[in-house]
């Protein structure tokens, strides 16, 4: 039997996972793995607003990908993907070309624009660790220039575009970190205006309303003031357009957070995938509509909730769990058999963290709130670890 080159694109949740169920099902010589990812490290996209806070360092929220390798079955490349050539069974990296039999796709997501003008210009996301690192910098830039110039007549302002979770959970961490930061550079924290804009008539758009109402009077407790209703239109060098209704107004803004939504890696788009803003709409066994040899996973998938038929929101726990059925189906079909494992996602709940232990969440069906919350919210982060690393990984980087 003809031994089977498979490649995995993106070392991020969707990508170990698959990696690491892989290593596990794949016998003998029957295929090997290659594992691309652009750095040599996986980084928890789920910590990133902590880093970008301040909250935890950069190598807090990352680990080194090596001592995932099992080197008898896998070979990690680490560079970029230029482009997917799914008609040529084809990988484009910087710097070589990769053929394989089996592609699994889990580039990750990226921040959407929806053609917002002056966005990609003024305001920052948090995508990757670089861009969490960059957040902070800019932070400790904001402030220090601030408290240098010694000028307190009109306050810093720092606005978060989009009251999702990503937003709050950063709202979260800021509040708590702001105040330390600001006491550094000689600044009165209550200088500081924080700004939440969100176009939704709440935060958190769709999550359980008592517990929003929770967050919101937590989040107005610790500063921040929340424009609902209030839709970002376009983005200027010291101020943002908005509209309210039919009003338009300035707003002053010294720093913009954009977290007002994803989309899946550009990558796509020039694959031949069939991908709308970046992701692909995937058969019951993660497969791309077009090549049965390509599986996309994690924020690059569309699979559509036959309860709501809506789409899944794209978070690391359905990531993971395709990860495993995708390797599954994979090792089906090196087997020269027909993949078995229909996707399944077994939703456990959400828990968004307000910071300092705190935070608000439906697990299993069970409102929480509170330091309940923030204490699910570790076992979360515990639990992706172990997925991947087992106990040694939870003992290194685990919360406690
Ligand atoms: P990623 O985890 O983004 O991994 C993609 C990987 O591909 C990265 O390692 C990246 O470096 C690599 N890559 C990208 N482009 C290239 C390229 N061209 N070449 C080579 N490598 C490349 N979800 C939850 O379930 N629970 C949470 O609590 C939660 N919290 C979140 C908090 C924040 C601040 C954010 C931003 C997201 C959060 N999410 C959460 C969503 C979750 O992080 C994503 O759904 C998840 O990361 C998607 O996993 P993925 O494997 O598809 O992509
Ligand atoms: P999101 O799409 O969930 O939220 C974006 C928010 O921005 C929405 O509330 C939307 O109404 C608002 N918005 C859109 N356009 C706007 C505009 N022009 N002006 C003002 N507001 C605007 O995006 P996200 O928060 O980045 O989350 C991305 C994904 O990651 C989601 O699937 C989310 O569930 C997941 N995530 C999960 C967690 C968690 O489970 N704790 C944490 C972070 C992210």
């Amino acid at each position: 039997m003809k031994q089977s080159h498979i490649v995995i694109i993106g070392g991020g949740y969707a990508g170990l996972t698959t990696l690491v169920k892989l290593q596990k099902l794949i016998k003998g010589e029957e295929a090997r793995i290659t594992l691309v990812n652009k750095n040599p490290y996986h980084y928890e996209s789920t910590w990133l607003h902590e880093v970008s806070a301040g909250s935890i360092s950069a190598q807090d929220a990352s680990y080194p990908i090596e001592p995932l390798i099992n080197s008898k079955k896998t070979t990690f490349i680490q560079d970029t993907v230029v482009s997917v050539h799914a008609d040529e069974n084809k990988v484009t990296l910087s710097n070589q070309t990769l053929d394989y039999d089996y592609l699994v796709f889990s580039l990750g997501f990226e921040s959407e624009s929806f053609g917002i003008k002056g966005l990609k210009e003024h305001t920052q996301s948090i995508t990757s660790l670089e861009s969490a690192i960059h957040i902070h910098q800019t932070l400790q830039e904001k402030v220090k220039a601030y408290g240098d110039k010694q000028d307190f007549t009109h306050p810093l302002t720092i606005v978060v575009g989009g009251g999702g979770f990503t937003g709050i959970e950063f709202l979260g961490e800021l509040t708590n970190t702001l105040p330390a930061l600001c006491r550094t550079h000689g600044v009165d924290p209550t200088h500081v205006k924080v700004i939440c804009v969100e176009h939704a008539p709440t935060i958190l758009p769709g999550f359980d309303e008592k517990l929003v109402q929770h967050a919101t009077a937590l989040l107005e407790k610790k500063g921040v003031e929340f424009k609902n209703g209030t839709a970002i239109k376009e983005c200027f060098a010291d101020k943002l357009l908005v509209t309210h209704g039919e009003d338009e107004e300035h707003l002053p803004a010294d720093m913009v957070i954009w977290s007002a939504g994803v989309r899946g890696s550009s990558i796509t788009d020039e694959a031949g995938l069939e991908a709308a803003r970046g992701k692909v709409k995937v058969d019951e066994y993660l497969r791309s509509p077009s090549y049965s040899n390509v599986f996309v996973i994690g924020d690059c998938s569309l699979i559509i909730d036959p309860k709501s038929n809506r789409p899944y929101p794209p978070t690391a726990q359905i990531s993971m769990q395709q990860g495993v059925c995708a390797a599954q189906n994979i090792v089906a079909m090196v087997r020269n058999q027909s993949p078995k494992h229909s996707f399944v996602f077994h939703n456990k709940g959400t828990v968004c963290s307000l910071g300092h232990g705190n935070g608000i969440g439906v697990v299993f069906g069970k409102k929480i709130k509170g330091k309940t919350a923030g204490f699910m919210k570790k076992v979360i982060d515990n639990r992706a670890l172990f997925i991947v690393g087992g106990i040694p990984l939870v003992f290194k980087k685990g919360k406690f």
